[in-house]
């Protein structure tokens, strides 16, 4: 057994991760009295929700009709009938008020000329149950929105008291023998110190896992952590198959360029100068969700009609936008287009791909953010003492493919709802539960095995190896065979971390140690999405098969449920949430306005 010595810490709530969804249930646990520590392995303001450009969607109304009814309908077709109605309704309902509250925060949104909050169109934002035109929705502070939120979450976060715990790196969950979860486990990672956190709440807000494949518009520390915990204590992972490939990532560095530049009034061509987006979504166009716009483009470059020497990319379109309104709105994209494409977009068109963005799929939760461990005659059953929220976490909002601007406003309810949960359910008289020394045992195995690992399989090429395997077989366009061919080459992959290698042994900014926990946090999430979509045989959101073209609700109108255990894994499904939380007679959505449909745009 490795010896390790520790640090303990005790208290009601530890949030693991201070993105968008750490802070906000940080701060809402802080407000209410809850003595909360809050761990992230990077500093708060550097975690992935700093990049986020677009905007917060909110039905506020600010710049023409909505309201949440229009939100909730949106959202559900994006999700392409996926979505847990529940927590649909949740979102679209709760979304103004959080944001209102961000703007009491302090968050500066960009204000129209009334002093309100400025919204600007998205994809997939319509008005009128999908009949009418597309709405502004999205608020936004120019198209820094996600930096915006985070500065003022962490300062609102100190002014309440909460403790940051930076650059601790969460190895493991503390899990008691009957299942409750009990706090986890800390490697400090510019000290080499160790240290047990015991809680009676953890929140797992880890973020996506994005860096699972080969080209992302996520940070590199987008490792899936969170499911890789929860994969480690026997919890499962939910709808992973479903992997948003965001239209506009820069050709080669997969930098993002937002949506937004889009809803401002951007537009694709391909080759022929064509826009080729009025043929496959004639209402919408280049306003449609992103698994349509990211399927139509990869179909242009597929029949000869993509850009660039290769034919293998698609041109987007600013030139023809007034250069007063490029630098008010879209300022940091048209820096991001000078570094990485070396375009000036007052005169050129950027170089775009498609580029894994955003994980549908993650650790499923109700709409409180409590983690559920289904069974058949129990699909709703929840973990004890662990809660999941952000992009870590499956509520399930977004289904089978998220809205954009659906991810911040989920973050900032379901980080607010958990909260509130967690202040009726942690009771804070009581007394900390001692963690189950087994559990913190194994966990520092686990860490000792792998600092001493002498295998042949450096983490770096192992890694390479993951990425360009879930790049090739579970992309935009996915058929039977490349899906079987990459279940069994995953299977080979991650059979190798057995034989893996770490030549940095030191306790010390061991970056060599850090990214092979990553590696085999990112392991088990590639695993639950490949063998996932590899089971599910229709076409829905972003699950697009050659072999079944067709959404097949009968059949497939269920939640994937993913248990990885090593290279194996096994499925199960749980059922969709049909019914909203509120009825129709007492002021809730007309239940036929949500009933499934084609999806067209
Ligand atoms: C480039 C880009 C632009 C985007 N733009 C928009 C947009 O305009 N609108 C929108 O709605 N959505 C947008 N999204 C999506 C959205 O930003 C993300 O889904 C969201 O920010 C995720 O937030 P989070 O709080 O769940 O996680 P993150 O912000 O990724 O934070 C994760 C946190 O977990 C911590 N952590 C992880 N693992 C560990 C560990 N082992 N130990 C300790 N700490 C750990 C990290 O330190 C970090 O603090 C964008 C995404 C990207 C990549």
């Amino acid at each position: 057994m490795a010896e390790y010595e520790y640090e303990t810490h005790e208290y009601d709530v530890v949030v693991v991760g201070a993105g968008g969804a750490g802070l906000r249930a940080t701060l809402g646990m802080a407000e209410q009295g809850l003595k909360t520590a809050c761990v992230t392995k990077v500093f708060p303001t550097r975690s992935h929700t700093v990049a986020a450009q677009g905007g917060i969607a909110a039905s506020l109304s600010n710049m023409g009709p909505d309201n949440w009814q229009w939100h909730m309908y949106d959202t559900v077709k994006g999700s392409d009938w996926l979505g847990d109605t529940d927590a649909m309704e949740y979102l679209a309902r709760e979304a103004p008020a959080a944001v209102y509250e961000l703007e009491h925060y302090g968050v500066p949104f960009s204000r129209t000329d009334e002093g309100k909050i400025y919204q600007r169109p998205f994809g997939g934002h319509t008005t009128e149950f999908g009949e009418g035109p597309a709405v502004q929705r999205t608020c936004a502070a120019a198209d820094r929105t996600g930096h915006a939120i985070l500065h003022t979450l962490y300062g609102q976060s100190l002014k309440n008291n909460a403790e940051f715990y930076i650059e601790y790196f969460a190895i493991d969950l503390i899990m008691s023998d009957d299942g409750q979860c009990q706090g986890v486990v800390c490697w400090k990672l510019d000290d080499g110190t160790m240290h047990v956190f015991s809680a009676k709440m953890v929140v797992l807000a880890t973020g996506g896992y994005g860096r699972a494949y080969f080209s992302a518009t996520s940070a590199h520390t987008c490792t899936g952590d969170g499911g890789g915990m929860v994969a480690r204590a026997g919890l499962p992972l939910q709808d992973m198959e479903f992997v948003q490939f965001h239209p506009t990532g820069i050709y080669g560095s997969g930098c993002l360029i937002t949506e937004g530049a889009r809803g401002e009034g951007g537009y694709l061509t391909n080759s022929e100068g064509e826009r080729f987006m009025e043929r496959y979504a004639p209402q919408y166009k280049d306003l449609a969700p992103r698994d349509y716009v990211s399927r139509s483009m990869t179909m242009e470059i597929r029949e000869g009609r993509g850009v660039g020497a290769e034919g293998d990319h698609i041109h987007l379109n600013l030139s023809h936008l007034p250069a007063e309104a490029l630098a008010e709105r879209l300022p940091g994209i048209s820096e991001s287009a000078k570094i990485f494409a070396g375009v000036d977009v007052t005169k050129e068109p950027i170089p775009v791909l498609p580029t894994v963005h955003y994980n549908m799929g993650g650790i499923p939760t109700n709409y409180f953010g409590e983690v559920l461990n289904p069974t058949s005659r129990s699909p709703n059953r929840i973990v004890p003492g662990l809660m999941a929220v952000g992009e870590a976490g499956c509520a399930s909002v977004h289904g089978a493919n998220r809205l954009g601007s659906n991810s911040l406003i989920d973050l900032v309810v379901f980080g607010r709802a958990a909260a509130i949960r967690a202040g009726e359910v942690v009771d804070a008289k009581s007394p900390v539960p001692t963690p189950n020394q087994k559990s913190i045992d194994a966990a520092f195995d686990r860490f000792d095995g792998l600092r001493h690992a002498d295998g042949a399989t450096p983490t770096a090429e192992l890694r390479l190896e993951m990425q360009k395997t879930m790049q090739a077989d579970a992309a935009v366009f996915r058929t039977d065979k490349t899906l079987k061919e990459g279940v069994a080459k995953m299977a080979e992959i991650s059979g190798k971390l057995d034989d893996i290698k770490v030549t940095d042994r030191s306790l010390v900014w061991n970056s060599d140690l850090m990214e092979t926990l990553e590696l085999t946090n990112l392991m088990p999430n590639a695993l639950a999405t490949i063998n996932g979509a590899e089971a599910r045989k229709e076409s829905r959101g972003a699950h697009a098969m050659e072999d079944h073209t067709e959404r097949d609700d009968k059949t497939w109108r269920k939640h994937t449920i993913a248990k990885v255990k090593g290279s194996k894994v096994t499925l199960s499904y749980r059922p969709v949430i049909l019914d909203p939380l509120t009825k129709e007679d007492q002021g809730g959505i007309e239940l036929k306005k949500i009933a499934p449909k084609a999806r067209t745009f």
